[in-house]
């Protein structure tokens, strides 16, 4: 018997089947696909993410970004910089590849090509059933991503509600290393930028990614906004391909899911401990999951290991306590910010329009999207700065 089974060897799977093989504990990861495996993804970490991480990424990272590119539903152009920080640009096949190489390396042992089909509460532990093999185990995380089959077989969730999942639409586009470069290079600052186009899709956006010798392109929005993407999709490529000069080869698009947070209800059940997407811990305003994904699978990770330590399977419930105070204030506060900037397209103006003037709000808020304070701080400062500087813009915003 494991002392866990991890199921999927995402990144949150993987990172907490390496954490938890590093605290002693018997690991096993489960995952339908072998890697490397496409994933559907923009690519865009988070600079914090390197704190997590008990290793080098180095090798995995297409380049680093300084600059994010704003435009308003009107088309006024914000340029966001923060001195010294600088976001990573990752292919999901790489990335999570050397992801699930390093659990391997610490000592889990990887079952690829397996599709896991249900789980089956034992007297004293848990077994996962895939299609073929079994796992029994004390612990179970379910790290299987927004259509997790885990949670649906422990009772955890059923479905999304339409605001809480979006669907995106998307591509990696090659291209020759010098047209990345100047298709996404912001003039202001002379250097490649990703772009996020806010007036692209209702309740949603659309973005231009750089990598090294690919773009990823997409657009995406909430379900609750009932947005036709496929037709929004062709515009926003047609207009790409029309501004930057472009002949893009779109045979590549897919359709995906992203689970939007904050989660409502608990993410542990009996031995059962969910995380990443399957536990719904995305940003419901950039759809940022990596960072979440990483944060949650590390804390699965501990919890089981002092669960196996004190022989104590009611441990699990402390993830829950743990995941409320370390990711999902933030998704709350990151959900109030959501509702109002993605409520029209007016409030999204007004919105860019404030960060467009003002270089303190500008900062701020570029803080409080990519993490770099606590959430609740940074949104309690700019809620002062706003209301002093913007009484009546920031009312509007507010109110409309
Ligand atoms: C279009 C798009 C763009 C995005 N862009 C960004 C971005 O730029 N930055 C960012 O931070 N986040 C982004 N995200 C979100 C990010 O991709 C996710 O939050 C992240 O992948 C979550 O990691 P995970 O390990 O929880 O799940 P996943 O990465 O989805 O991994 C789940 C794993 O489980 C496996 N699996 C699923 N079902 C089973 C089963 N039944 N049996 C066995 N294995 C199974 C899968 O094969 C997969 O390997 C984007 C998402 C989408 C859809």
């Amino acid at each position: 018997m494991y002392d866990l089974v991890v199921v999927g060897g995402g990144p949150s799977g993987a990172i907490c089947a390496r954490r938890a093989a590093l605290r002693g504990l018997n690991v096993a990861v489960v995952d339908k696909a072998t890697f490397p495996r496409r994933k559907l993804c923009g690519g865009a970490v988070s600079p914090r993410v390197r704190e997590i991480l008990d290793f080098d990424i180095h090798s995995a990272l297409e380049r680093e970004i300084g600059v994010a590119v704003v435009y308003s539903p009107h088309g006024q152009r914000i340029v966001g910089v923060l001195p010294g920080v600088r976001g990573l640009m990752v292919r999901r096949e790489r990335f999570d590849h050397l992801l699930l190489e390093k659990a391997r390396e610490a000592g889990a042992e990887v079952f690829e090509g397996v599709r896991v089909v249900g789980v089956e509460q034992l007297r004293s532990g848990i077994r996962v059933l895939g299609e073929g093999d079994s796992f029994n185990a004390r612990f179970v995380v379910g790290a299987d991503g927004v259509n997790s089959v885990v949670a649906r077989a422990v009772g955890l969730r059923r479905g999304w509600k339409p605001d809480y999942v979006g669907l995106c639409i998307a591509a990696d586009i090659k291209l020759p290393p010098d047209i990345v470069e100047s298709v996404t290079m912001d003039p202001e600052t002379g250097q490649p930028a990703i772009e996020l186009y806010l007036g692209a899709v209702k309740g949603g956006y659309g973005w231009l990614f750089p990598k090294r010798d690919e773009v990823s392109i997409g657009v995406g929005a909430k379900m609750s906004s009932k947005a036709d993407l496929r037709n929004l999709w062709h515009r926003f490529t047609t207009d790409l391909e029309q501004t930057k000069g472009l002949k893009l080869n779109l045979s590549g698009r897919s359709a995906f899911r992203v689970p939007l947070g904050p989660p409502d209800g608990r993410l542990t059940r009996r031995r059962c401990i969910m995380v990443g997407d399957a536990a719904g811990l995305v940003s419901p305003v950039t759809g940022e999951g990596i960072y979440y994904a990483l944060m949650s699978g590390i804390i699965a990770a501990d919890v089981v290991a002092e669960a196996v330590k004190r022989r104590n399977s009611l441990h699990v419930a402390e993830y829950d306590c743990r995941i409320a105070d370390e990711v999902i204030g933030e998704l709350r506060v990151l959900r109030w910010l959501s509702n109002l900037i993605y409520r029209s397209k007016d409030n999204m103006e007004r919105a860019c329009s404030l960060a467009a003037e003002d270089p303190v709000a500008r900062r701020l808020a570029m803080e409080f999207l990519i993490g770099l304070r606590p959430a609740r701080a940074v949104r309690w400062e700019l809620v002062k700065r706003l209301a002093r500087h913007y009484p009546l813009r920031s009312l509007r915003i507010l109110v409309s």
